[in-house]
């Protein structure tokens, strides 16, 4: 197969010709030609070249008169960016793993060792740059059939494959969610046996791929491989603790695990935010701690919308994922995930409309889509019901928004308004009456405003026998 008119571009054209005049041997390799074969959009090109990666991207940049090149001393490659591609060039290597170690032994290799070095049979794909066949596909493992098949394979033995470098078991199964593929049988038995040498690799390397796994287009399908090699067990122990369901006296509760996936699908449907993604994954997180059987009311979860938002933080750290605003973001949707299907199961009062507001600031929009996403119930009845109820209070929502402005809200009186309108000090005097203020403004005595917040401090200081000054 001949891929040139693919391969049309004048930075195509300068690797080729300085291949030439160098005596190097070139292929564009990877993400990139498996990619371009699958029809999915790429902008990051990996060229693999005989000897130094590095000096073979200078010496492009130069021909192409780009001035930026990023060298990574450490790893032997550097990146040249033009408008449209992102190209790293790498010089072939040959790679050879102690059994302790997390860092392989890298040295300089043919084309051919490179090849022996990559993951999978569909990212061992090149293509040609060299002049007397350029643009022709070299597939030494029979990928192309691999990907006709959609199946993850490795090239060599995959318990070497997986046990030299154990984070390609986590490849293996972020590719097959990314890709919609199926790890072939060997593959997928090998990743069962070495599953405890995930253990070598830093979480943010598994992270990495997790997030990716998370930001698929149907994650549950890369969560239920890693629950079924048993590598979630290993890295991520609290999710998969959701797994399963006990029963007392013939009453059984739903399985906590693929509930959880269902609602991170149906949030992954609408919304290709990572974070929001996150809280879908976490909302039930806390649901094996605080499970009780109570012999009238059936299995109960109490409070696990509080004790998983506790949890938030310490899974966060664990799996090196950030402890900025992402996590408190996450922490607050977890503990506010029941809030809206509590107020559409009663009446829909604007008090608690404004409360659910003013707690949920700008994620409201989030937290609604995670909470019609949480409604996995069989029951299409019940179903049919929560959905016109959780419609109901987006309607009440956009109302009373609308009406007061309640998002992020700030009360119109300050306490700095509270002491000098009373000659006070700092005290708990002031606290009293702002939050009597706050609480007036949501249970709707008074508007969001300050001519009445103002009264209403008069008012309520005269109740605690204050006076206020002239
Ligand atoms: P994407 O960029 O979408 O994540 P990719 O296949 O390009 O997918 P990269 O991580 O960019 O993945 O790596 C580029 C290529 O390098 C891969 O296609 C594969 O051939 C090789 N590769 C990357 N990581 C490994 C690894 N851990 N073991 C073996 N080969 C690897
Ligand atoms: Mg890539």
């Amino acid at each position: 197969m001949n891929l040139k008119n693919n391969f049309t571009g004048k930075i195509f054209s300068t690797v080729s010709r300085i291949a030439h005049e160098t005596g190097c041997e070139a292929y564009a390799v990877g993400g990139f030609v498996r990619d371009l074969l699958l029809q999915r959009e790429c902008k990051d090109v990996d060229i693999v070249v005989t000897g130094s990666g590095i000096d073979f991207a200078e010496k492009s940049a130069e021909a192409m008169g780009l001035k930026k090149v990023v060298v990574y001393e450490n790893f032997g490659t550097a990146l040249l960016k033009t408008d449209d591609l992102d190209i790293e060039f790498v010089g072939a290597r040959k790679e050879s793993y102690r059994g302790d170690s997390r860092k392989p032994e890298v040295e300089s290799g043919t084309i051919e060792d490179d090849r022996n070095r990559r993951d999978f049979t569909i990212n061992a794909l090149s293509v040609s740059l060299n002049r007397q066949n350029f643009g022709e596909l070299v597939d030494p493992f029979n990928g192309l059939d691999d990907l006709e098949k959609k199946i993850i394979r490795t090239p060599l033995n995959p318990d070497i494959t997986f046990s030299d470098d154990p984070l390609r078991m986590m490849r293996a199964i972020r590719f097959a969610a990314q890709l919609e593929f199926t790890i072939e049988r060997t593959t997928f038995q090998a990743i069962i046996k070495n599953r405890e040498r995930i253990n070598i690799v830093s979480k943010e390397r598994i992270s990495d791929e997790l997030n990716k796994i998370v930001l698929s287009s149907h994650p549950s399908s890369g969560f239920r491989l890693l629950m079924d090699t048993g590598l979630l067990h290993i890295f991520f122990q609290q999710l998969a603790a959701l797994k399963g369901v006990e029963e007392i006296e013939g009453k059984g509760h739903k399985d906590n695990f693929y509930h959880t996936l269902k609602v991170l699908d149906n949030v992954a449907a609408v919304s290709d935010d990572l974070w929001l993604r996150w809280a879908a994954l976490l909302h039930d997180i806390a649901k094996p701690l605080t499970k009780k059987f109570d012999p009238v009311e059936g299995w109960t979860f109490h409070n696990h919308e509080f004790r998983g938002a506790k949890m938030v933080k310490h899974i966060f750290r664990q799996l090196r994922l950030p402890l900025n605003e992402k996590m408190r973001y996450v922490e607050k949707l977890v503990l506010l995930h029941l809030r809206p299907i509590v107020l559409a199961s009663e009446e829909v009062t604007d008090s608690a409309v404004r409360r659910l507001l003013t707690d949920a600031g700008d994620d409201v929009d989030d937290l609604m889509i995670l909470c019609q996403a949480d409604i996995t119930s069989k029951n299409e009845i019940k179903v049919n019901r929560y959905i016109r109820n959780l419609k109901i209070v987006k309607e009440k929502l956009k109302e009373v928004e609308e009406k007061d402005r309640l998002r992020n809200f700030q009360p119109p009186i300050s306490g700095e308004l509270i002491m000098q309108t009373f000659n006070l000090q700092p005290c708990k005097t002031v606290g009293i009456i702002k939050e009597a203020i706050r609480e007036a403004i949501l249970d709707g005595t008074i508007h969001n405003e300050y001519e009445e917040a103002y009264g209403f401090m008069l008012k309520k200081g005269g109740e605690l026998g204050l006076k206020a000054r002239n």
